[in-house]
């Protein structure tokens, strides 16, 4: 009996692994997750969405398209939005790469990269981190290629928590050739306070190659509801929307996304807790001895090595993030349970 054929592509492309569930919500430290619930009234608008869903969404994304223009200054044909940033991702390389082109990435970073970008049967070029787990941008700059269509840099980068520097991603964009987008992953954007970190933004207005990517996943927490977006050059942006499938942002997530983003005073309050929490966690562990890499986002990094799993095993029930062979990925969560994290993290150097 033949079966059908799948592109061989997909033969080594990695199956993503999702944070390991936990006994309860709060236990999750496993998916960089938001602990609070979505803003004031976001709740309220979205649910009023769930009266009309056996209608299809409005197609056209309309009512996000102009908050976002209002809430950046930029036309709203500067945007494309998905089901998640991570969407958005998938259909840029679906619309710039295929057989032959190449992609670069540095590693460890996102795990969901090596899916989208081998699904599109491009070559994948990881350049190493360098040992303080930041981007070698030189080193990646000369992993580029004339084959080379896309360069995705992730700051602060997942899962090890650092940021690339303005001036090292202004050298970057330099580097590289006009015509390879340069995507810069900042899905963590909110929580960085380092006053160097690289504004993609600010790089994107001179360069056209330049496409930023943002989640209302995160800082919003509105994970469960899957809307991200890329700010791009016009072309760019519009040929990403047509890699989209049709209807992707539903009216619920596109209500919630819109009030989360008229809500963006109460935002600040939240992210604030989250990034005071998270200086907490990253000070107590470096009391205890750990070296851990100066994290700019909600969550922090553990180099266990060989250790990872083992780690990870004595979180329990504290649900954490492990990468076999090197390290464990911890949100910050309730201070309650970045504590209990924090007794196992103690408990491991003595
Ligand atoms: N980029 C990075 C670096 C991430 O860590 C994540 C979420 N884990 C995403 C993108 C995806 O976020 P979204 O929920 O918007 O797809």
């Amino acid at each position: 009996m033949t079966t059908p054929n799948a592109r061989r592509a997909l033969d080594d492309i990695p199956v993503y692994k999702p944070g390991k569930p936990a006994e309860s919500d709060d236990l999750k430290l496993s998916s960089n997750e938001n602990p609070y619930p979505p803003l004031p009234g976001v709740m309220e608008k979205a649910a009023a969405e769930l009266a009309r869903v056996n209608r299809y969404p409005d197609a056209g994304t309309v009512d996000l398209y102009a908050a976002l223009s209002r809430a950046f200054d930029l036309p709203p044909e500067r945007f494309a939005a998905s089901t998640g940033s991570v969407a958005v991702l998938f259909s840029l390389l679906t619309a710039f790469c295929e057989q032959g082109d190449e992609i670069v990435y540095a590693w460890r970073s996102f795990e969901a990269y090596p899916i989208a970008a081998d699904l599109t049967g491009a070559r994948t070029i990881r350049v190493p981190l360098r040992p303080d787990a930041t981007h070698d941008v030189e080193a990646m700059a000369a992993a580029v290629t004339e084959r080379t269509r896309v360069v995705l840099i992730c700051t602060p980068n997942n899962p090890t928590g650092p940021v690339v520097t303005h001036e090292e991603l202004e050298q970057f964009v330099a580097a590289v050739p006009d015509d390879v987008i340069v995507v810069v992953d900042e899905a963590y954007t909110e929580f960085v306070r380092q006053d160097d970190a690289a504004n993609g933004l600010a790089l994107a207005a001179d360069h056209p190659n330049v496409v930023v990517l943002r989640t209302f996943s995160k800082a919003f927490g509105l994970a469960g509801l899957r809307v991200g977006y890329a700010i791009a050059a016009t072309d760019v942006a519009m040929t990403i929307r047509k890699a989209i499938a049709p209807f992707a942002v539903t009216d619920v997530a596109q209500a919630a996304a819109v009030a989360s983003l008229d809500a963006s005073e109460a935002l600040g309050e939240r992210v604030e807790a989250i990034v005071a929490e998270r200086i907490r966690v990253l000070a107590a562990l470096r009391d205890q001895g750990w070296d851990v890499p100066d994290s700019q986002a909600n969550f922090v990094w553990l180099p266990l090595g060989d250790d990872a799993l083992d780690f990870a095993a004595a979180c329990d029930p504290v649900a954490v993030r492990p990468f076999a062979g090197d390290g464990v990925r911890v949100s910050i969560g309730d201070p309650e349970v970045n504590d209990r994290f924090l007794a196992v993290a103690a408990e491991w150097r003595s």
